[in-house]
This record gives structure tokens, C-alpha cells and sequence, in this order.
């Protein structure tokens, strides 16, 4: 009975995407944050952020709603990645990471083994690097 009602008020309506799961999860942080602090400006921007949400999963007008997430990804992919990869730099013990002198390729080369010639894949440099 209100699962049929949620899907015939839901249908053709935008629904929920990755813009507004961080709205979403701002939102929780702001008000977490206001919660502490009790500063009334948190729980204002909570408001906002969960209107905003809100707004968009209710919106009819799809085409906007999909460019507002697309445009959303464009900025956050490339920092997603770059975190990743930083991220797995970081835990990785067994490799030294450097870039190639010649094209600036990143390049690894495992620990520990002294000095070692390096081929450079992308360019074809041949240089010497400690590992
Ligand atoms: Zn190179």
C-alpha cells in the first residue's frame, strides 16, 4: 500500500544520484557539527544542503538534475583518483615511486635492490635509480 504510493509519487522524478549523496552527507556532518557547537549558522546550512537534496530527488526536470550530477562527477573524479592513488602509494612498502627525468611518467621500482637501470616505458629513457 505505501510502497505502491512511494512509486506512483516517485515516478518520473529524478530519484537519488552521487550529488545527492554528498549533499546528504554534508548535511549529517553540518548538523553533527551544530549539534556540538549549537551554533544556529550549522544548523542553517544542514537546512539548506537537505533541501537542496530534497529538491532534486523530487524534480521532474531530469535533463538538469543528470547535467547537475555529470558536471558534479567531472570535478570530483579526477580528485577521487589522484586520492586512490595516493592512498595505495602510501601503503605500498615494496616499491619506491619516482618520475621519469626524461617525460615525467610515474615509474616504480621494488625496494631494496640497490642501484638499478631503469627502461622507461613510455619514452624509452634508460637511466640509473636507487631502489
Ligand atoms: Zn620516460
Amino acid at each position: 500500500m505505501i510502497r505502491s504510493w512511494m512509486m506512483r509519487f516517485m515516478a518520473g522524478r529524478y530519484g537519488g544520484d552521487q550529488l545527492n549523496i554528498l549533499l546528504i552527507a554534508f548535511y549529517v556532518i553540518l548538523y553533527v557539527v551544530y549539534l556540538f557547537t549549537r551554533m544556529v549558522i550549522f544548523e542553517l546550512l544542514a537546512l539548506i544542503l537537505i533541501i537542496m537534496s530534497l529538491y532534486r530527488s523530487l524534480s521532474r526536470d531530469l535533463d538538469r538534475r543528470r547535467g547537475e550530477n555529470a558536471r558534479f562527477l567531472q570535478v570530483v573524479r579526477p580528485i577521487a583518483r589522484r586520492w586512490n592513488t595516493f592512498r595505495s602509494r602510501t601503503h605500498d612498502r615494496e616499491h619506491r615511486y619516482f618520475k621519469c627525468p626524461n617525460c615525467g611518467q610515474q615509474m616504480r621500482v621494488p625496494r631494496g635492490k640497490g642501484r638499478i637501470t631503469v627502461h622507461c616505458r613510455s619514452c624509452g629513457a634508460v637511466f640509473e635509480e636507487k631502489s
